[in-house]
């Protein structure tokens, strides 16, 4: 500031000395004051030529390049240029934090949506409206209660207590597809509110599925039980002759075996849920499985045709030269469950075949075909659910639990082996188990 008073004070002097030596002699004092009057016009018409170039510069907003103006406009001018650009870096750095934030919310696996006071649709993520079925552009500044329609969202919008978190359908829901949806809303900012949702659908299914479980296991437990307790009351209550106690303790023995049954297949089914799939390096010689199979099934053919004139024709082949890796006990438990359902599905008289068959590929083959009541298309797909029976009597009848198919798909995935079921009604059925070339060889010569 001194520098720019004394360089004006040497601007008046200078005038006053150019006026003084052009008006030289007595009329010195007029060509001083003349000096001086010109110097300081000449000096304000300078200074308000650069403050107008100054405010054109201003005015372009070409704030990146230098105003070109000399002196204290100059100066100005340089002022302003690093203000705004020490702005512009940092309105930059915070769109550069505020993209990234967005982009980490994008990344969420959680729908976001931000709400304005009017409950209008700021921004959503990608997630959002995948969720809600959003159009991420045409939707924005939309209001929520006109696209979000399900009655339990509107009332708790409305109802603006969000101390807790709704469930309701997604709109993309289907009956075939259902999509449920966990959302929850906080507000924030003078009131802003924030919506979040997550996907939940496999959560409902496996609660669903949790429910149904517990009911079906105790409405099996429970029948048998309502007959056993029953014929315990009636030999607590009735004198009966022996032959009477005897009939009735063996009805009460075939109640309990159903229920210890059922108990066996629960824990099977458990234990193969929650212990880790059976490694590939043990291997299981296949001929003893199916020897010990066909024992079996040919001592349940003896039990269920014995009251009929006919036995089944059961035809089992050899599987000599194989190995199978995986475990004994699982793959047992496979084999005789669809042996078993062949023996109790099929009439006496029927015909039970068992194959062992190695295909080109090098995978392998187990199959049971039966000659019995088969099973009707719809069913099909749904044989493998945990107690889901097409003919429930004689599922009952035949000592079943609904839950042998189950265990023999598990059994099959444990293994890396799909489980392929092909039946007509009247025409029989055929249930297979590949087994993938990984997990079967031949037997080395000795
Ligand atoms: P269950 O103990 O009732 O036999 P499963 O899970 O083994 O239970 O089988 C489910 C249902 O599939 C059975 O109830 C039966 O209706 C049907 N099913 C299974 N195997 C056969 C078969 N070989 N022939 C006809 N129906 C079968």
């Amino acid at each position: 500031m001194t520098w720019r008073l004394f360089r004006f004070f040497l601007f008046q002097l200078s005038g006053a000395f150019l006026g003084r030596l052009l008006i030289p002699g007595a009329d010195s004092g007029r060509g001083t004051i003349v000096g001086l009057v010109a110097a300081s016009t000449l000096w304000v018409l300078i200074d308000l030529q650069r403050g107008s170039r100054l405010l054109l510069w201003l005015k372009r907003g070409e704030t990146s390049t230098p105003a070109n103006v000399g002196g204290l406009w100059g100066e100005i001018a340089d002022r302003v240029r690093r203000l705004v650009k020490a702005r512009e870096l940092k309105a930059a750095d915070s769109e550069a934090r505020l993209q990234e934030f967005l982009a980490a919310i994008q990344a969420s696996p959680n729908g976001v949506v931000l709400l304005d006071a009017q409950n209008r649709i700021e921004w959503c993520n990608e997630t959002a409206s995948e969720h809600f079925a959003f159009d991420p552009k045409r939707d924005l500044m939309q209001h929520l209660a006109n696209l979000l329609r399900d009655p339990r969202f509107s009332s708790y919008l409305a109802g603006e207590d969000y101390g807790h978190e709704i469930v309701m359908m997604g709109p993309r829901s289907t009956a075939s597809r259902p999509v449920s949806l966990a959302v929850r809303l906080h507000g924030y900012g003078e009131g802003r509110k924030l919506l979040l949702s997550r996907d939940v659908t496999a959560l409902e299914q496996a609660e669903t599925m949790r429910r149904d479980f517990v009911a079906n296991v105790s409405h099996e437990i429970r029948t048998p039980l309502t007959v056993l307790s029953g014929f315990v009351e009636t030999l607590q209550t009735l004198p009966l002759n022996e032959e009477e106690r005897t009939r009735y303790l063996d009805l009460m023995a075939q109640q309990a075996g159903r229920m210890q049954t059922l108990v066996s297949d629960l824990l099977t089914l458990s234990r193969l849920e929650g212990s880790p799939p059976p490694g590939a390096s043990e291997w299981v010689p296949v001929q003893p499985l199916m020897i010990a199979c066909e024992q079996e099934g040919r001592a349940l053919s003896a039990l269920l045709t014995s009251a009929h004139g006919k036995k089944h024709v059961l035809q089992v082949q050899s599987a000599q030269d194989y190995e199978l890796a995986g475990s004994r006990n699982e793959l047992l438990s496979a084999m005789s469950n669809l042996l078993n359902n062949a023996v109790r599905y099929t009439p006496a008289g029927g015909t039970i075949e068992v194959k062992w068959q190695v295909l080109p590929d090098g995978r392998a083959e187990f199959s049971v075909r039966d000659s019995g009541l088969g099973i009707a298309p719809e069913h099909i797909s749904r044989l493998t659910e945990r107690f889901y029976r097409v003919d429930r009597s004689r599922s009952r009848e035949t000592g079943g639990t609904g839950l042998g198919l189950a265990i023999v798909k598990h059994v099959a995935q444990r293994h890396g082996a799909e489980l392929h079921i092909k039946s007509q009604p009247g025409q029989g059925s055929c249930f297979s188990i590949t087994f993938p070339a990984a997990r079967v060889r031949r037997i080395a010569a000795p």
